[in-house]
C-alpha cells in the first residue's frame, strides 16, 4: 500500500517551512477514540479550521472513516463542513444569535443553545418558519463558561414538555479538568450532569472531550466529542501519549555559521555561547506562529521553565539559541555528526519532538500551537493509497 501526497499552501521549492499532516494517522486516532468510546458514537471536533490543520482535508478523511457528527465553534465553520458533508450532524458550539439564526436554519446547522435567551430566540425563529429545527442544549456543570445552570436546565425541561419551545436532539456539558484524572471536579461535573440527563430521558447526551474518553466508561454517555487527540495531542497530562503523531513541522536551514565561545546570539544578545558553536539559521519564526516564548534565552518564560525549544536533525536533538525572530531562528548544531545536516531541514514538531513537548517549552498547549500555525508553510497531506 503506497502513500498518496497532496501538496498545498506555499510553493515547496520556495517555502521556509513545511507542515505534513498524516491523514492516515489522524483516521487511526479517530478510530481508536471511537473504540474507546464503547457503545457511544464518536464525533469529531473540528473548530478553528480543524485545529489549524485544514477542514477541507480533515473532514473528508473522517467522513470516509465513518464519522457522522462534527462540532465547530462558529456558523461559517459549520457551512464549510456542510459543503463537504451534506448529511452529517453539524453542531455550532458558540450558539446562535439574532443575526445568525436564519443562516443556521438554511444550512441545517444545529446550534448548541447556551442560555434561556438563546432557547427563546431559536424557538421564535423556528416558529416563524413553521419548522422544528433540531438544537442541542448546553449545561454548565463547573466551567462557568457556556450553558444553562443545572437548575435552569431542569426547569427548562419541564417547561419544554408543556410548551414545546424547541426540539433538542442532544443535551451536553463540558469538563474543565479531564486531563487530570484525579481532579475532584470531574466526578462532581459528572454527577451534576447526570441529574440533567435523568430528566432528558429521551434525548441523547454528551460529556467527554478527548481527555474525558480516557477517564472511565461512565463519561462517554451517547456521543463523545474528541478534538486534540484526533490530531495527535496527548489526552492525559503527565501520562504517556497513546495517540499517533499526525503533525510534522520542519524548517529549512538557510545557513550554517560558526561562532566562538563568548560571543552572543540574536536580538538583545541574551545568550552567550559557552563553546565554539555551529549555528544553523532556519527559515521559520514567530511570523509563522512559532511562539517567541519558546526562545532559548531572553524571554520572561525562561525564568520559570529553564529549557527553550528544541529541534531534531540527523537523529540529534538540537537546542534553540537566543531569541526567536520574526522569520528566522537559530539552533546549536555543534553536536550533529558529520553529514547529519545534509538533509537541510530541522524538525520542529513530529515523531522526535512531540507536539505537547514543543508547546510546553513555549509555555503553552498543543491546541494553541496548532491553531496558530501560519500561512507561509508548504502543506502536505499524506494518505494511505488503497487503490
Ligand atoms: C473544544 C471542545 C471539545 C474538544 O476538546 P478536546 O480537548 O480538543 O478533545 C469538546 N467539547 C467542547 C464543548 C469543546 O469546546
Amino acid at each position: 500500500m503506497g502513500m498518496k501526497l497532496h501538496q498545498t499552501g506555499a510553493d515547496p521549492r520556495l517555502a521556509g517551512g513545511r507542515l505534513t499532516v498524516d491523514l492516515s494517522a489522524l483516521v487511526a486516532n479517530w478510530r481508536d477514540l471511537s473504540g474507546r468510546s464503547g457503545t457511544a458514537k464518536c464525533s469529531a471536533v473540528v473548530k478553528a479550521d480543524a485545529y489549524g490543520l485544514g477542514t477541507v482535508h480533515v473532514v473528508p478523511a473522517l467522513l470516509e472513516a465513518g464519522c457522522e457528527a462534527f462540532f465547530v465553534a462558529l456558523p461559517e465553520e459549520g457551512i464549510a463542513v456542510r459543503r463537504i458533508a451534506p448529511k452529517a450532524d453539524i453542531y455550532i458550539l458558540n450558539g446562535v444569535h439574532e443575526m445568525s439564526a436564519a443562516t443556521m436554519i438554511e444550512a441545517g446547522l444545529i446550534p448548541v443553545l447556551n442560555s434561556l435567551e438563546q432557547i427563546e430566540l431559536w424557538s421564535r425563529h423556528c416558529l416563524e418558519r413553521g419548522l422544528r429545527s433540531p438544537c442541542a442544549i448546553m449545561v454548565d456543570t463547573g466551567m462557568n463558561r457556556l450553558g444553562l445552570t443545572v437548575e435552569e436546565a431542569l426547569a427548562f425541561r419541564a417547561r419544554n414538555r408543556a410548551e414545546h419551545l424547541v426540539s433538542p436532539v442532544l443535551v451536553m456539558s463540558h469538563l474543565a479538568c479531564a486531563e487530570e484524572p484525579g481532579h475532584p471536579l470531574n466526578r462532581l461535573q459528572r454527577e451534576s450532569f447526570q441529574r440533567v440527563v435523568d430528566v432528558f430521558e429521551d434525548t441523547e447526551s454528551s460529556l467527554a472531550n478527548s481527555a474525558g474518553i480516557f477517564l472511565d466508561a461512565g463519561y462517554a454517555h451517547d456521543l463523545t466529542r474528541p478534538g486534540i487527540s484526533i490530531f495527535g495531542g496527548r489526552p492525559t497530562a503527565g501520562a504517556p501519549n497513546p495517540m499517533r503523531p499526525v503533525v510534522t513541522l520542519e524548517t529549512r536551514i538557510v545557513q550554517v555559521r560558526h561562532a566562538r565561545k563568548g560571543e552572543t546570539v540574536s536580538y538583545g544578545a541574551t545568550q552567550t555561547l559557552e563553546r565554539d558553536t555551529a549555528i544553523a539559521v532556519v527559515s521559520v519564526g514567530y511570523g509563522d506562529g512559532y511562539p517567541r516564548a519558546g526562545s532559548g534565552a531572553g524571554v520572561a518564560l525562561r525564568e520559570a521553565v529553564p529549557h527553550g525549544q528544541h529541534g531534531c536533525i540527523g537523529g540529534c536533538r538540537v537546542p534553540l539559541l537566543g531569541r526567536i525572530t520574526m522569520d528566522l531562528m537559530l539552533f546549536d548544531v555543534t553536536d550533529v555528526p558529520d553529514g547529519g545536516l545534509d538533509d537541510g531541514w530541522i524538525e520542529l514538531i513530529g515523531p522526535n519532538i512531540p507536539l505537547d513537548e514543543a508547546a510546553a517549552a513555549a509555555g503553552t498547549i498543543g491546541y494553541e500551537l496548532l491553531t496558530n500555525l501560519g500561512a507561509r508553510y508548504e502543506r502536505r497531506y499524506l494518505q494511505a493509497d488503497e487503490s
